[in-house]
């Protein structure tokens, strides 16, 4: 079998509406799987045997998801994927290969620096539940998103925040907050995780959503201002593209109570940074107008080395998937002694997220960690249990009396 193509009638109408997925496999019968698991949840399915039929078939089927290979007789999966990336820019990838599993995420990270859109891979065997969970993600997550619906949820205050506290890990002392997006609808709170991405794609509403974020957060200042508390809100790289970014920033403070100096810039998705000359001249202006700027999710293919060298930035912020396998995973343990010598060597505080037990938070602590964030502490919350949730902090911080009060 070469190529199947699951539809009513075997061919496409254009009012279709359906989703579409392409796979592509030289393999048979995981072309058959994806058809029929595929084709049962409601997606419209192509699948082909080599990157040759896929980009023949790429502009008349135009799939919102394909599931690539990485391995086929004439040309490698990384081929495909620069073929794919200027043709490509509304299709999301996923790799599904039985290679290794570090060589599958270094995939992963080379589709996305060339600015493919790729989600999760799927290590083979690919499990039923787990294509299935692939494409109701898709399907739920970013499908149903749109840009023009979250510039509405902003416009109408639907976007709130919720703070999560920082703490300093030697003394307890409070340190400032993080501000999460919260999209309130309907009764149902709407997480970052499936609307974020949708901004992240596009330059003017990550720069609205950070501008949305950084008011009302001034606007609720009186929640999280402490003697030594900043409050971090999260920025896309994407917004580092315009020069005026600073002076944007600046001006959505005035009038405010608030100065750029109560602020920590967090950058995600620095994947997508191009031009080094103009990151760091951005960088820098924010940093002479007092903001700080940290560089978030450290150590995941976002984030990396190459950054440091070029960016000023105050702190780094180690992923929480390091923390979470900080006991379990000798790899994680020595990776975030690293992370903390080299924040330290560059003079920038070192920040631990996703930090659930005393265990960890002890072990990052003996790390010489500076700062931690996570559920051991408090989960992010709304502006008004912040003022509770401080006053009991610091009447018996979790590790005991000895500790609370330096
Ligand atoms: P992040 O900046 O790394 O934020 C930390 C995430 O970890 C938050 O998820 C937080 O709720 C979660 N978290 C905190 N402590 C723990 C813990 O102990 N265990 C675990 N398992 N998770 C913990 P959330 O709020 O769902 O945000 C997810 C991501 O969405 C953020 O990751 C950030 O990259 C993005 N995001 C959130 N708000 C904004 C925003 O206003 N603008 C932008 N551009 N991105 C945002
Ligand atoms: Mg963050
Ligand atoms: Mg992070």
């Amino acid at each position: 079998m070469i190529e199947s193509l699951v539809t009513p009638s075997s061919s496409m109408s254009p009012l279709d509406e359906r989703l579409r997925v392409m796979a592509v496999d030289d393999d048979d019968a995981f072309r058959a799987f994806v058809t029929r698991v595929a084709g049962r949840a409601g997606w419209v399915v192509l699948a082909v045997d080599g990157p040759e039929r896929a980009l023949g078939a790429l502009d008349s089927f135009n799939p919102h998801v394909i599931l690539l290979d990485l391995t086929f007789p004439d040309m490698d999966g990384l081929s495909v994927l620069s073929e794919l990336a200027p043709r490509c820019t509304d299709t999301a990838v996923v790799l599904s290969s039985g290679c290794d599993p570090e060589v599958l995420r270094s995939a992963n990270r080379v589709g996305a620096r060339l600015g493919v859109r790729m989600l999760e891979p799927l290590p083979k065997p690919v499990m039923m539940e787990d294509l299935v969970q692939t494409l109701q993600a898709f399907e739920a997550g970013e499908h149903a998103v749109t840009p023009p619906m979250v510039r509405k949820a902003m416009d109408e205050g639907a976007i709130q925040l919720a703070y999560q506290p920082k703490v300093c890990l030697a003394s307890g002392v409070y340190r400032g907050v993080e501000a999460l997006a919260r999209w309130h609808a309907d009764g149902d709170v709407i997480s970052p995780g499936r609307f974020v991405p949708v901004v992240e794609r596009d330059e003017g509403l990550s720069l609205r959503l950070l501008t949305h974020v950084m008011s009302r957060a001034a606007a609720e200042a009186d929640a999280w201002r402490g003697l030594s508390g900043r409050c971090a809100v999260n920025m896309s790289a994407l917004c580092l593209s315009d020069q005026r970014l600073p002076q944007l920033l600046s001006e959505t403070l005035k009038g405010t109570t608030v100065k750029p100096r109560d602020f920590v810039l967090e950058l995600t998705e620095t994947a997508s940074l191009q031009n080094p000359d103009r990151v760091e001249q951005v960088l820098t202006a924010l940093r002479i107008r007092g903001f700080a700027v940290s560089l978030d999710d450290f150590g995941t293919g976002h984030s990396s080395l190459l950054h440091l060298q070029r960016m000023p930035v105050n702190e780094i912020k180690i992923d929480r998937t390091f923390v979470a396998t900080l006991l379990s995973d000798m790899r994680s343990d020595q990776i975030v002694r690293l992370m903390v010598t080299l924040g330290h060597t560059l003079n920038a505080s070192t920040v631990a997220e996703g930090i659930e037990t005393e265990a960890q938070a002890q072990m990052l602590r003996d790390m010489s960690c500076d700062v931690g964030q996570g559920y051991h502490f408090a989960r992010p919350m709304e502006p008004e249990q912040l003022a509770t949730w401080r006053k009991t902090w610091t009447s018996q911080p979790p590790w005991g009396p000895s500790i609370s009060g330096g």
